[in-house]
């Protein structure tokens, strides 16, 4: 049975998002025929100024509404040390603790040779050239704890080790193949407090 064209673009619209196949999209898109008209509206409307409002930080590269975003332009927070990340959920994650009181750099992925993505493809150049300044003395290598995340701790901790920055890389006890961004508040305190020396 064919769908009326509405439906059927709004089930296509929902197949697009990460995770969404046939079936939960046909029932999302059922769903919202079920949901109040405003409520509806004020959905659509966030998804417009969701894509519309928001950028990229030009200093850390975290998503925000103003740029620079809100913890750069933070003067009460600690800008001799970085704690670079893979993803901005990440930054979610650590605020959460409100124990970190540095700054960030968010790489928006990792190196993945598999996948083609190479240190250019993720924002490596931009934060080789952050450490130009020398008010920071620690990056914080935050990345996830699987094959990717390791890799490019590794590949920037042995081009900013020369530079004589120190560069720690979170403790394990994090679970192994997570995301950063599920581990809760306490591990992931503990994780930073047990930061290595690479
Ligand atoms: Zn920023």
């Amino acid at each position: 049975m064919q769908y009326p064209e509405p439906i059927s673009k709004l089930i296509e619209g929902f197949m697009r998002l990460p995770g969404i196949g046939p079936k939960t999209a046909t029932r999302l898109a059922f769903f919202v025929l079920d949901m109040k008209e405003d409520d509806v509206l004020d959905f659509a409307k966030a998804l417009v100024n969701a894509k519309r409002n928001l950028t990229y930080c030009s200093v850390c590269h975290n998503i925000t509404d103003t740029d620079p975003c809100y913890i750069c332009e933070d003067a009460r927070r600690d800008k001799s040390i970085i704690c670079v990340v893979q993803d901005a959920k990440d930054v979610i994650a650590m605020e959460k603790m409100k124990e970190y009181r540095g700054l960030y750099h968010i790489l928006q992925g990792a190196i993945s040779p598999m996948e083609g993505i190479g240190p250019e493809d993720v924002k490596i150049p931009e934060l080789l050239k952050r450490l130009q300044d020398d008010t920071i003395q620690e990056i914080i290598l935050a990345t996830n704890p699987n094959i990717e995340g390791e890799a490019t701790a590794m590949y920037i901790s042995r081009l900013v080790k020369p530079t004589g920055i120190k560069v720690t890389r979170i403790a394990h006890g994090l679970p192994v193949g997570g995301d950063l961004e599920y581990a809760d508040e306490v591990t992931l305190s503990k994780a930073i407090e047990g930061r290595r020396e690479l």
